[in-house]
């Protein structure tokens, strides 16, 4: 038997609760693990409130992340005792995820821990962390470097935003976050960033195709307006890591920078990134995230919590990454 977050659908619509199940009850996949920790990213509301029409089948066990132990494996590639972490490949949507205390799946789905990270650290990471690696990736292979200038970072309190900050103000960017919480101005840079901006000035979709040039790059999870906004605002070649729709997913905007300026506009996915990319993005967060930025990002939170929390990360009301100890 064990613990588990089940997502069910009635006559009133989706709920969640802790349910105690059998084994049984897991689907017949060759690597079983002990989850240790999970966490709350906005997909894992969308999921947990039934917004956002991802689950097609109910009762599901919701949480797109997990890091734990092997406790059984029939791929030659995992031992039982082996620490692994899993982001993506639609765990948590079509197949049950992490929200429990144990997972079976697919080897092909796993990373090893890499050495020098801890479970629970790596679920403070978790699938956020991991796609801000994967943005920072991408504006490097595109030639960023820190003396191109300012880079910004769009729902700079959440879970990407924070880790996105501590990530570039590691490599030795000069970061300014755009929030709407402007009252966090302490915590962000406490996490590296060198100003801290209110997100209104984004509100407003651009009046003119072209503003004066002030990003050299931005990693954005807001999407919408925001997006559209920083767009007329980069330098000349600079570059935009599209990571997430918060603020809206609709983009409506003028090809003009990216004809006259050479912007460029580069989408990141980190649910069906390729194993040996994650392996490497693994192993930079492992060596360049401090632990002590880490807990101060962290809400520790139970199974029980999920659902008031699913709720909350929808409303951009979660500063940082909620951790999840599927054990407490
Ligand atoms: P969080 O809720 O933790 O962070 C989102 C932040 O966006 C909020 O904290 C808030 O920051 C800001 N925000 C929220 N609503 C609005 C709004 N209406 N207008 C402007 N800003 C807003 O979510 P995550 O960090 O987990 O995810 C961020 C986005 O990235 C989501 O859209 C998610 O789906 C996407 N994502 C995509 C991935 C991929 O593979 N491409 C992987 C992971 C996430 P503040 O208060 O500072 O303004």
């Amino acid at each position: 038997m064990f613990n588990a977050l089940v997502v069910s659908q009635g006559e009133g619509g989706v709920s969640a609760a802790v349910e105690r199940l059998e084994a049984a009850r897991l689907p017949d996949l060759p690597v079983q693990v002990a989850v240790e920790y999970t966490t709350i990213n906005y997909k894992d509301g969308l999921v947990v409130t039934g917004a956002g029409g991802l689950v097609k089948t109910y009762p599901h066990v919701p949480g797109i992340d997990f890091a734990g132990t092997v406790l059984s494996s029939a791929d030659a590639r995992y031992q039982v005792g082996d620490r692994v972490v899993l982001t993506g490949w639609r765990v948590g949507e079509l197949h049950w995820g992490g929200c429990a205390q144990r997972a079976s799946v697919q080897g092909d789905w796993l990373v090893p821990l890499p050495a020098g990270l801890s479970t629970r650290q790596a679920m403070i990471i978790g699938t956020a962390g991991f796609t801000a690696m994967l943005a920072l990736e991408a504006l490097e292979a595109h030639g960023l470097t820190p003396s191109a200038g300012e880079v910004l970072v769009t729902g700079a309190a959440g879970g990407v935003g924070s880790i996105a900050i501590a990530l570039l103000a590691k490599a030795g960017y000069h970061v300014v976050a755009s929030t709407g919480r402007v009252s966090e101005e302490g915590y962000l840079r406490s996490l590296g960033a060198t100003s801290v901006i209110d997100r209104s000035a984004f509100a407003d979709p651009h009046k003119r195709p072209l503003e004066a040039e002030r990003w050299a790059a931005c990693i954005d999870s807001v999407g919408g307006n925001t997006l559209a906004r920083v767009l007329t605002q980069m330098k000349y070649g600079g570059a935009v890591a599209a990571v997430g729709l918060a603020g809206g997913a609709r983009l409506e905007h003028s090809v003009i920078p990216f004809l006259l300026r050479g912007v460029s506009l580069l989408g990141i996915d980190s649910v069906m990134c390729p194993t040996a990319k994650r392996v490497s993005a693994w192993a930079r967060l492992a060596r360049d995230l401090s632990p002590t930025l880490l807990e101060a990002m962290a809400l520790p939170a139970s199974l029980a919590d999920v659902p008031h929390l699913a709720a909350e990360i929808l409303k951009g009301q979660v500063r940082g990454r909620v951790l999840v100890d599927v054990n407490a």
